[in-house]
């Protein structure tokens, strides 16, 4: 199968380069904004039906953490990180309608302002909206603290802007809650295929607004190219109900804790996740599980019938990869861990979520090659790099992106030997920046997604970048390289970390030996 990558024309080994996982136009200047242009208003608003504000009860999050790591929870909670509770129906007589599948939904997000400036305005990401998501999502309601609020959607569709009648102050919190209709494409070709229903498999990344991170350049609701990971969120709570058809077998983000039957023909399951940054779910009536333990980590894999071996060889690597990545960078802290079968536009290979991971169900069909097992390594080295530890995947995409992908081929080298973690490194880094060399067409590998075309995101953020950690580590030994990321791991765990952060977790190395090389492979 090596072979068979090494005489790909270039181009199409770049595009094998698309592991999925994403890119930016620039943020909403933080204080004071001017409205973008609204080219829809909310629309008449009803007060949404009184959705109960998320628990204060934590048990319930407790409960998908291992067990020695539930007080995670609590210290989380304590910071004032964002609880959502999210109630939502799928419609189930819209899965055979041809405009695609229709979800109705109501949220309360109970927000509390963790900055150190006043906030005049609060805004929630309608990924729907996205030319990476293909679908709709639609706000029919909108109260701030139990009052009507006038919210704008502005941002090309993709935003809703909450404004607060009085500035929230630092500390201080409020609750909004929305009424919303979201529906979705019956093709995966959007984006990374992650809100789609296609071949029995419906994905639904973003099926709520969501609120985004706010920083020093504002807040980040940039709308992104359909190549990349489009979402830069801080860490929540989730309290998710919902109800689907009862013969879909349903994998979501965290645990779903409960099942209750209310018809014959519907299921209505309670989720709960978090602290995490996202929360994903997926369903099919034809998805089979098997399961393994890992330590205190019980891994699922969902495949569909038929892929047995398939989905057989992702429960066995996703495992194995737990393993080496928690002894390398420290624990993964929920209960659970999914990996499972879903279509994907392209040679896209998987795409990360908290506490799963979605791989292509192309892969399925010749699940024995080095390609797909890494692409696997891969999406669970997201759950320390992009999960835990966030960045602003959109403006830096390298700094998870790139950082993955050598945390894959630690597994290889891990697992394998030097010999087999050589031939990879040559393949998918060595070779696609060599290509980029060859053909004149090599640029940092720094920049925000829209700053590159499909192909070259690809070669440069998955091919390019790893090299920078591949010339640290040789640069600066294994014991201070893995003493850096181990730092990194620690220190940002369930926060968000800038790519000064990542640079200044190697501080015990030569301060101007990193820099060289940060400069050398990443800026220039
Ligand atoms: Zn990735």
């Amino acid at each position: 199968m090596v072979n068979k990558f090494l005489i790909l024309p270039a181009l199409l080994l770049f595009m094998l380069f698309t592991f999925g996982c994403a890119p930016k136009q620039t943020a909403l200047p933080k204080e004071a904004q001017t409205f973008v242009t609204a080219t829809a208003p909310a629309g008449p608003t009803p007060a949404p039906t009184d959705a109960p504000p998320p628990s204060e009860d934590l048990s319930p999050y407790r409960q998908t953490m291992k067990p020695k790591l539930a007080r995670e929870v609590d210290q989380q909670a304590a910071k004032g990180i964002t609880r959502y509770k999210i109630e939502a129906a799928l419609l189930p007589e819209s899965l055979t309608q041809r405009d695609g599948p229709k979800i109705q939904g109501r949220m309360k997000a109970q927000y509390t302002n963790t900055e150190s400036v006043l906030l005049n305005q609060i805004y929630f990401r309608l990924l729907p909206n996205t030319p990476g998501y293909g679908g709709a999502m639609k706000i029919t309601g909108v109260t701030v603290n139990g009052k009507v609020s006038p919210a704008e959607i502005v941002a090309q569709r993709a935003t809703l802007e909450v404004p607060l009648h009085h500035a929230l102050a630092p500390g201080e919190s409020l609750r909004i809650a929305l009424t919303y209709e979201a529906s979705i494409p019956t093709t995966a070709n959007y984006g990374y295929g992650m809100y789609a229903w296609q071949d029995n498999i419906l994905t639904l990344a973003g099926f709520f607004p969501v609120i985004p991170v706010f920083d020093a350049d504002g807040w980040h609701v940039e709308v992104i190219p359909q190549h990349g990971d489009a979402t830069y969120n801080d860490v929540a709570l989730y309290d998710v109900t919902l109800t689907a058809p009862a013969d879909m077998t349903l994998v979501t983000s965290g645990d779903i804790l409960t099942v209750t039957h209310p018809t014959s023909v519907t299921q209505t399951i309670h989720a709960y996740g978090g602290p995490m940054r996202d929360f994903f779910v997926a369903m099919s009536p034809d998805y089979q599980k098997i399961s393994a333990e890992v330590g205190e980590i019980t891994v699922n894999s969902y495949f569909v019938a038929g892929y047995r071996q398939a989905g057989e060889f992702a429960l066995q690597t996703a495992s194995e990869a737990l393993q080496d990545f928690e002894k390398r960078f420290g624990p993964y802290p929920y209960r659970a861990f999914d990996v499972l079968a879903a279509p994907m536009p392209g040679t896209l290979g998987g795409v990360e979520f908290p506490g799963l991971a979605v791989m292509a169900q192309r892969y399925y069909q010749n699940p024995d090659n080095d390609f797909w097992e890494f692409v696997i390594a891969h999406e669970v080295g997201h759950q320390w790099w992009y999960g835990l530890v966030g960045s602003d995947q959109v403006n830096y995409p390298w700094q998870d992106e790139a950082l993955t992908q050598y945390t894959a081929l630690l597994y290889f080298e891990d697992k394998y030997g030097p010999q087999k973690r050589q031939e990879l490194a040559n393949l998918y880094f060595w070779y696609p920046y060599n290509q980029l060399l060859a053909t004149g067409t090599d640029r940092p590998v720094a920049g925000p997604v829209s700053d590159f075309s499909e192909t070259m995101y690809g070669a440069v953020v998955y091919g390019k970048g790893p090299l920078f950690f591949e010339a640290l580590r040789d640069s600066i030994g294994d014991p201070l390289f893995f003493a850096g990321l181990r730092q990194y791991a620690n220190a940002y765990r369930y926060s968000i970390a800038s790519p000064e952060d990542l640079l200044a977790s190697f501080g015990q190395a030569n301060k101007q030996d990193v820099e060289y090389l940060y400069q050398k492979w990443i800026l220039k």
